[in-house]
C-alpha cells in the first residue's frame, strides 16, 4: 500500500512506493513488449525498448535513495534516465531512417553522471541535479521534435507520442527552472516537480511509448506483409493480381477521364537463355528488363509482371503514340545494360493499345494488347506493335517507331 504523510496540509506521497509502482509498471510494459515481439521487428523498436529497459534501471537506483548507498546509486540513476531519454530520441531518428550513433547517445548521459558524481553524491539525491533536469528535458524535447515530423505514413499513435514527450520534456524544463529558483526544498518543487508528480508524468511517457511501439510495429508487418503480396519475388514489380486491381482501380477512376494506355511485354527467345546459359542468367535477364522498365517510365505509372517473362504496364493519361514511344525506350535501356558474365540481353517484343473516347474494361485492354504482341512476335520479335485505340471490336494493327 502506498504510504501518505502530511506535510504542512499538503498530502506527499512516500517516495519509495511510488518508485515501486513506477518499477512495475515499467517491468510491465518491458515484458509485455518482449512476449509480443515479432520477427518483422522494425530497428526503432530497439532503441525504444533499450529506453524502458534504462528508465527501469535508473527507477531502481533511486530505490537507494536514503541508503548508505545513495553517493553509489545516485549518478548513475541519473545517468541512466538521461540515456533513456536520449534512447527515445534515437528510436525517433530511427522511425525516419535518421543515423544514430554512439557519439549522439554516449555525452549526456556521461555529463549527468560526471556532475552528479563531482558534486554532493554522497549526501544529497539531488546532486547535480540541474544538469540531470536539463539534459532530460533536451533528450525529450528533441525525441518530440523527431516525432512530430515522422512521415504521415506511421500511426497517429506517433503525433500523440510526439506530444507527450514535448510535454514531459516542458515538465522537466518546469522542473529544472523551479530547482535554479528555490531548490528541491522549496514548497512549489516538492509540490508540483516532486518525485510523485514527476512519477505520473514518466508513467503517461512510458504507456505511450509502449503503445505507439505496438502500433508502429503493428503498421510495420501489416506493410510487409502487404510488399509480400503485392510484389514479385524476383523483379520486385507488381504481382499480376496486385497489378490488375490497381489498373482497374485506375480505369474506373481516374483513367475513365483521361484514358491511358497498356503495354503487354514478352523476351523473345528466353527459352534458350535459360537452356543455354543457365537459371540464373534468365532470372538476371529478367530483373534487368523490370529495372529498364521503372525507369523509362513514370512513378504513377503501374509495371507488373504478368507471368514467367511476360511483363504488364499500364500508364494513366498516355497516348498511344507515347506507349509505343516508351516500349521503345525500354528496350533500348535494356540493351544499353551491362549483364553481370557479359551476356547479351535478349530482345523484346510489345503489344501496345490504348483507351479510346470510352474507356474500355481492362480484360479487352489485354486481350487487344495480346494480339499485337502476337503479331510482334509473327513479325519476327524485337519490335512494337500498336493496337488502334479499343473502341472497335477488331483490332488493327501497326507497327510502331
Ligand atoms: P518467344 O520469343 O516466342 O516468346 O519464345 P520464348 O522462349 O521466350 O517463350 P517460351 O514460352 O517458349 O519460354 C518461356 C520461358 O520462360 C520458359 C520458362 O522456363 C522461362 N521462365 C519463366 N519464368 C521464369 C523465371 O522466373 N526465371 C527463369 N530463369 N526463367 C523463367
Ligand atoms: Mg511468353
Ligand atoms: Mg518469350
Amino acid at each position: 500500500m502506498i504510504a501518505v504523510s502530511m506535510q504542512e496540509g499538503a498530502v506527499v506521497l512516500d517516495p519509495f512506493s511510488v518508485r515501486m509502482v513506477l518499477g512495475a509498471v515499467i517491468l510491465t510494459l518491458i515484458v509485455l513488449s518482449c512476449v509480443s515481439s515479432r520477427r518483422l521487428r522494425p530497428p526503432f523498436t530497439v532503441w525504444w525498448r533499450a529506453s524502458l529497459c534504462l528508465f527501469f534501471a535508473g527507477n531502481c537506483a533511486f530505490l537507494l535513495n536514503g541508503t548508505s548507498l545513495l553517493a553509489w546509486a545516485s549518478p548513475p540513476g541519473k545517468a541512466l534516465v538521461v540515456a533513456g531519454a536520449f534512447s527515445v530520441w534515437a528510436g525517433a531518428r530511427k522511425l525516419r531512417d535518421r543515423k544514430v550513433s554512439a557519439w549522439h547517445l554516449a555525452p549526456a548521459p556521461l555529463i549527468t553522471y560526471v556532475a552528479s558524481l563531482t558534486d554532493t553524491a554522497e549526501s544529497s539525491i539531488w546532486s547535480g541535479g540541474l544538469v540531470y533536469l536539463g539534459l532530460t528535458a533536451a533528450g525529450l524535447g528533441m525525441s518530440g521534435a523527431e516525432l512530430w515530423f515522422a512521415k504521415s505514413t506511421h500511426s497517429r499513435a506517433t503525433k500523440f507520442l510526439a506530444l507527450t514527450a514535448a510535454l514531459t520534456s516542458l515538465y522537466y524544463l518546469g522542473r529544472a527552472i523551479t530547482f535554479v529558483l528555490e531548490g528541491p526544498d522549496g514548497n512549489s518543487f516538492r509540490t508540483y516537480f516532486g518525485y510523485a508528480p514527476a512519477a505520473v508524468v514518466h508513467l503517461i511517457l512510458l504507456v505511450s511509448l509502449s503503445f505507439t511501439m505496438n502500433a508502429l510495429s503493428n503498421n510495420h508487418l501489416i506493410t510487409k506483409l502487404r510488399e509480400r503480396a503485392e510484389r514479385d519475388h524476383l523483379t520486385g514489380l507488381l504481382n499480376r493480381g496486385a497489378f490488375l486491381g490497381l489498373a482497374a482501380k485506375e480505369l474506373a477512376g481516374p483513367a475513365s477521364q483521361r484514358g491511358g494506355a497498356l503495354i503487354l511485354a514478352d523476351l523473345d527467345y528466353f527459352k534458350a537463355v535459360n537452356d543455354e546459359h543457365g537459371h540464373a542468367a534468365g532470372d538476371a535477364a529478367l530483373c534487368a528488363f523490370a529495372e529498364a522498365c521503372t525507369a523509362s517510365v513514370r512513378s504513377t505509372d503501374l509495371v507488373g509482371r504478368y507471368g514467367g517473362e511476360e511483363f504488364i504496364l499500364f500508364l494513366p493519361g498516355a497516348t498511344q503514340q507515347r506507349a509505343e514511344a516508351i516500349a521503345s525506350e525500354i528496350s533500348h535501356r535494356l540493351s544499353a545494360m551491362e549483364d553481370p558474365d557479359g551476356l547479351p540481353f535478349p530482345t523484346v517484343s510489345y503489344g501496345v493499345t490504348s483507351t479510346g473516347i470510352e474507356a474500355p474494361d481492362l480484360d479487352f485492354m489485354i486481350k487487344v494488347a495480346d494480339a499485337a504482341l502476337y503479331s510482334a512476335k509473327a513479325q519476327g520479335r524485337n519490335r512494337v506493335v500498336g493496337a488502334d485505340p479499343v473502341e472497335i471490336s477488331l483490332p488493327e494493327f501497326h507497327q510502331g517507331p
